[in-house]
């Protein structure tokens, strides 16, 4: 054996796992052929989401983890805590605000109410005649590629006993990362064959591969929703928090076609980061300019004065999405020794850190405090 665990894939889904599993004293090797893939391209909003109580609590789960991992993770990160405000243009959106208000309450995250004034106080560049907003304080940013990076280079606890990760009574040995730069080719019971011909085994295998896990395993119903994002140069102060219009939830759980929706991040640089577009049934990665033109009006509907602004690069990555919205996480039903940690879609920096823990649950059969019934790959694998 090569490892107790193997990893493939080293976004930040990956790397999450690995760090959880080492955690928990696991001698883990971690293989990726990147850096690509949507950890590379994404937005990094911790964003908790409500469209259904498997996502509430997913995300919610995931946010209270992230804020544990970031009070350790270096400046590199960029974190900023500038919460979110969930943009109502009319009283229709506000009286949608105030049901998902109820829900977050309900679930014991803070959010308050704040009417028009309030929000263009908050946000003066905002433009006038909005009705008001959700406003969610909890929710916040974080550069994914360099946590991820971070995560994968972080020591497990120092031996029996010892207070580093979430149960200390897991532990039973130092746990290790080590990152090889290979990409697999296929997958056999127990073992991952790599571009070279060499095999690398282990008891456990993660496929946490993003979207080209389905090269490894066909089976897997994943679907490429493709989205364009831009960047601002450097203006300090213009935008505080992740302004999303309330429309965002249906664009982003919409199944066909392609929408847009406004989505602006302030990022600790001063940059505004700016989405968001989704499309189905494109695999190209090229800027579609009427794509980028249709985002960017939407947003300076909301944000007049991006009309002036400088964008300084634009890009584009694909989610990964599996038929229901919700992710893959656990065992392979048919494959022993195989777990899944997949098909996040737009939610995957959010959710790595609970998908982490449900995943390093399962490998060392320890309790989780979530329950990972509704997130199993089981409901979308029964007739392979
Ligand atoms: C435009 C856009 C905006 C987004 N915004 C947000 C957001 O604001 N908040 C949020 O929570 N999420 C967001 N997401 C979603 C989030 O980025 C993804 O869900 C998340 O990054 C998925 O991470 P991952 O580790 O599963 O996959 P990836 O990041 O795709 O990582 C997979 C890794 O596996 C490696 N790999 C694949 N196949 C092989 C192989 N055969 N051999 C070796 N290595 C292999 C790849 O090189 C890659 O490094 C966004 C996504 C996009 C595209």
């Amino acid at each position: 054996m090569d490892a107790e665990a193997i990893v493939i894939g080293a976004g930040i889904v990956g790397a999450a796992c690995a760090y959880e599993l080492c955690q928990r004293g696991l001698q883990v090797l971690v293989v990726d052929d990147g850096p690509s893939g949507a950890t590379q391209a994404g937005m990094g909003h911790l964003v908790v989401m409500d469209d259904n109580p498997a996502e509430l609590a997913l995300s919610s789960v995931s946010l209270a983890i992230w804020r544990d991992w970031l009070a350790r993770m270096d400046n590199s990160c960029g974190y900023s805590h500038c919460g979110t405000l969930w943009i109502a243009a009319d009283e229709e959106e506000m009286q949608a605000a105030a049901e998902k208000h109820k829900r977050l309450q309900a679930a014991g995250i803070g959010c308050t109410l704040i009417d028009a004034d309030a929000l263009a106080k908050l946000e003066p560049a905002l433009r006038r005649g909005l009705a008001g907003a959700l406003q969610v304080a909890s929710d916040g940013v974080v550069y994914a590629p360099n946590a991820a990076r971070w995560l994968l280079g972080q020591d497990g606890p120092q031996g029996p006993g010892s207070q580093g990760g979430h149960d200390a009574n897991l532990v039973k040995s130092a746990g290790s990362i080590r990152v090889l730069q290979a990409q697999v080719r296929t997958l056999e019971d127990g073992r991952v064959c790599l571009a070279d011909g060499s095999t690398r085994s282990a008891p456990h295998i993660v496929l946490a591969a993003g979207l080209r896990a389905a090269a490894l395993c066909p089976e897997l119903p994943l679907q490429a929703k493709k989205g364009h994002l831009a960047i601002s140069a450097r203006y300090p102060s213009m935008v505080r928090h992740q302004l999303v219009e309330l429309g965002y939830v249906k664009s982003a759980h919409e199944r066909s076609g392609t929408s847009v929706a406004f989505n602006v991040q302030p990022r600790p640089t001063g940059q505004l980061l700016i989405g968001s577009s989704r499309q189905f049934d494109t695999t190209d990665n090229a800027i579609e300019v009427p794509i980028l033109a249709r985002m960017l009006r939407r947003a300076s509907d909301y944000l007049p004065g991006l009309d002036a602004l400088q964008i300084i690069r634009s890009w584009t990555g694909f989610r990964a999405a599996s038929p229901d919205g919700l992710p893959l996480i656990g065992p392979h039903p048919q494959r022993p020794g195989l777990w899944l940690a997949l098909g996040h879609e737009g939610l995957g920096v959010t959710t790595a850190t609970g998908t982490a823990h449900l995943i390093a649950a399962g490998i060392c059969a320890s309790a989780c405090a979530l329950d990972g019934n509704a997130y199993l790959p089981e409901r979308c694998l029964q007739n392979v």
